[in-house]
């Protein structure tokens, strides 16, 4: 039996989330339209209202509703302090582990020139400029501790550096090739604590 186009249309575009292949794209496009089809209206709802409403913060480059984030409007934030991430997750897995008080920027994504990923995917002219406000006095390197993400903060602790910046990157505990989402909050935490010049 031939799949009806529009179904067909369906289960591809969800092969666009991560590690979803055809088989589970297929099921979950069955469950969908077979069993929930509330949760698919829901599911339709929030993925086009995100999309509308959903922009990078002008500051530090995470996902926000307003043109500046909450966060990054905060009084009680040290503005000296700025952490670099690669993510929005990562953002929020350094902000559980309560054990930082400055601002963020975020890059969404790292360094990977064999994916095309260079200086530009990743906004650094933006962090640069962000950096370079006369407010930030540290920069604090909290990219993931695999190949691309020590290459990423190699490169703009170079970058930070040469526009006078103190550069601290954080420290152990972090497994080698370790991705900050899949850590603990407590090692995370020391590992900001522990930072060390870069
Ligand atoms: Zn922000």
């Amino acid at each position: 039996m031939k799949t009806p186009a529009t179904l067909d249309e369906l289960i591809n575009a969800l092969r666009c989330l991560p590690g979803v292949g055809p088989k589970s794209a297929q099921r979950m496009a069955y469950h969908l339209l077979q069993r929930d089809k509330p949760g698919a209206h829901r599911l339709a709802g929030a993925l086009a209202h995100a999309l509308e409403r959903i922009r990078p913060c002008e500051r530090c480059n995470s996902f926000a509703e307003e043109t500046v984030c909450a966060l990054c409007r905060s009084p009680r934030r040290d503005p000296g302090l700025l952490c670099v991430v690669e993510t929005p997750a990562d953002l929020l897995m350094v902000e559980q582990a309560h054990c930082y008080e400055g601002l963020y920027f975020v890059l969404m994504g790292a360094l990977s020139p064999l994916d095309g990923v260079g200086p530009r995917e990743i906004h650094l002219d933006r962090l640069v400029k962000r950096a370079s406000d006369g407010v930030v006095r540290e920069a604090i390197l909290a990219t993931n501790f695999t190949v691309e993400g020590e290459a990423t903060a190699h490169y703009v602790g170079e970058l930070l550096r040469a526009r006078g910046l103190k550069v601290s990157r954080i420290a152990r505990g972090l497994p080698v090739g370790g991705e900050l989402e899949h850590v603990d909050s407590g090692t995370l935490a020391q590992a900001v604590l522990e930072r060390r010049e870069a």
